[in-house]
């Protein structure tokens, strides 16, 4: 039924970059077989999936949505993608994205844009937008994304779905194309907040393999999420993040994050207000250190390792064929990120620019510790606005930038958060997103609260 939706509607969507058609098959009839004899290898087995292609999936095609890796087939499966296959899931392909998941409209994408299914000339978010899209089309019941500095909340917000951030070290990231490793999270993209934990349950918990997983005995997330559900939320004290919010965040998107507020109460939550003043400088930090990642990890698109390669006339040094690869192979704003990074770890300017964004990241987690001790889960929108149109912020950076606000601040600091429906936005029908953040560790507490809301 997925491939056939597939079929119907993805030439409009383009949320995928790659159907595999005859391995989904495979693995639908092996699990069919498996749950025949009673013996579901877990329970999503046979639940069909679609996975960002910016996982590696063995024997199926790895771009990064870019043409450096065109052609590139992965010879091994992330952890994520291992932990998919041995727990039944077929996988239905891979999802579009933003080039090298800096985005937060998929139009970065070197294979064209997807669309959102609400509304088709408008953007499904980024940049994760593929994932976010095919949840929302009913192309996959299932997705997964990765959340750098927003990338699984943001698409789930402008699309209407579920998505969620890990705990930093959470969920591995093991075969994740890294593009700012200290921010980078694997996270499930879902209809329902249930299910988000049903897929967390599969995917999550320690990897050897990745240096920065925690050991930790997480408990069920499905069980949290069928507590919430049973609607009580009495003793949990919500604490609406003052600085997100008000100003600058679209009328109809205030509106509904505050009508749930209001059903948090109705449940028995205890509502208070805090503040975190440094917030207000996440996004000057984060588009500091994220970029300076990314100008190290992406140096190893050197032509010589992966991908493309463009021989210049002549005779051409390692160097000429470097230079002229990159140059076909990376999109403008992955170019202006590498630029940017490159300047900002500069020996002259590192002090300036890198010291200083990573002593802004300190004062948020300890903005995240003190508000934490008033209140057990925190609260805001998602993003300020509803999915704005193609090519709206397209020549303007910043102002794309400007979309991540309220995301990249748990990146910075580690913490896990969720994004759920909240409704639609009255001015123009448009859904909008409600977003939970808790203490790292803590995730539990995101599918209680958010099941609770659903
Ligand atoms: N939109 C943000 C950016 O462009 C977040 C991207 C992400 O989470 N991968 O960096």
């Amino acid at each position: 039924a997925c491939l056939d939706r597939i079929a119907a509607v993805d030439t409009d969507i383009h949320a995928f970059l790659h159907v595999d058609a005859e391995g989904a098959l495979a693995q639908a009839a092996a699990s069919d077989a498996r749950r025949s004899a009673g013996e579901p290898a877990s329970p999503l087995d046979g639940v069909p999936i679609a996975v960002k292609d910016v996982l590696a999936t063995e024997g199926l095609p790895t771009t990064c949505g870019s043409k450096i890796l065109e052609g590139w087939i992965p010879p091994y499966d992330a952890t994520v993608v291992e932990r998919l296959k041995d727990a039944g899931l077929p996988i239905l392909g891979k999802t579009n994205m933003d080039e090298f998941a800096m985005g937060s409209s998929t139009e970065h994408s070197a294979y064209g844009p997807t669309h959102n299914p609400w509304d088709l000339d408008r953007i499904p978010g980024g940049s994760g937008g593929g994932s976010a899209a095919a949840v929302a089309a009913f192309e996959a019941p299932l997705a997964i994304g990765t959340d750098t500095g927003g990338s699984i909340r943001q698409p789930g917000a402008v699309t209407g779905t579920v998505g969620l951030k890990p705990t930093y070290g959470g969920i591995s990231r093991y075969g994740l194309v890294a593009m700012a490793n200290s921010l980078d999270q694997v996270g499930p993209v879902t209809r329902t907040v249930l299910d988000s934990a049903l897929l967390h349950d599969v995917i999550g918990g320690h990897d050897p393999r990745d240096s920065t997983s925690i050991d930790h005995p997480w408990a069920s997330f499905a069980e949290a999420a069928r507590t919430g559900a049973a609607g009580d939320l009495s003793g949990v004290r919500v604490g609406v993040i003052t600085e997100l919010g008000g100003e600058g965040y679209q009328a109809g998107v205030q509106q509904r994050f505050d009508e749930s507020v209001a059903l948090l109460v109705k449940a028995g939550a205890e509502v208070v207000e805090v503040s975190c003043p440094n917030f207000v400088h996440a996004l000057a930090a984060y588009y500091l250190i994220m970029p300076s990642e990314a100008s190290s990890n992406l140096a190893r698109f050197d032509a010589m390792r992966y991908g493309l390669r463009v021989l210049p006339d002549g005779d051409p040094s390692a160097e000429d064929v470097m230079r002229a690869s990159r140059d076909a192979g990376f999109g403008d704003e992955v170019k202006r990120r590498i630029i940017l990074g490159t300047y900002a770890l500069s020996s002259g300017y590192y002090d300036a620019y890198y010291g200083q964004a990573q002593k802004i990241r300190t004062l948020i987690s300890r903005d995240f510790e003190a508000a934490f001790e008033k209140a057990d889960v925190l609260v805001s929108p998602t993003a300020p606005t509803t999915a704005f149109k193609l090519g709206e912020k397209l020549d303007d950076p910043v102002s794309m930038y400007l979309n991540d606000i309220a995301t990249i601040p748990a990146n910075l600091a580690g913490v896990p958060g969720l994004s759920l429906p909240a409704g639609l936005a009255p001015e123009d029908g448009l859904p909008v997103g409600f977003q939970i953040l808790a203490p790292a560790l803590a995730d539990d507490r995101l599918y209680r609260v958010g099941a609770a809301l659903e």
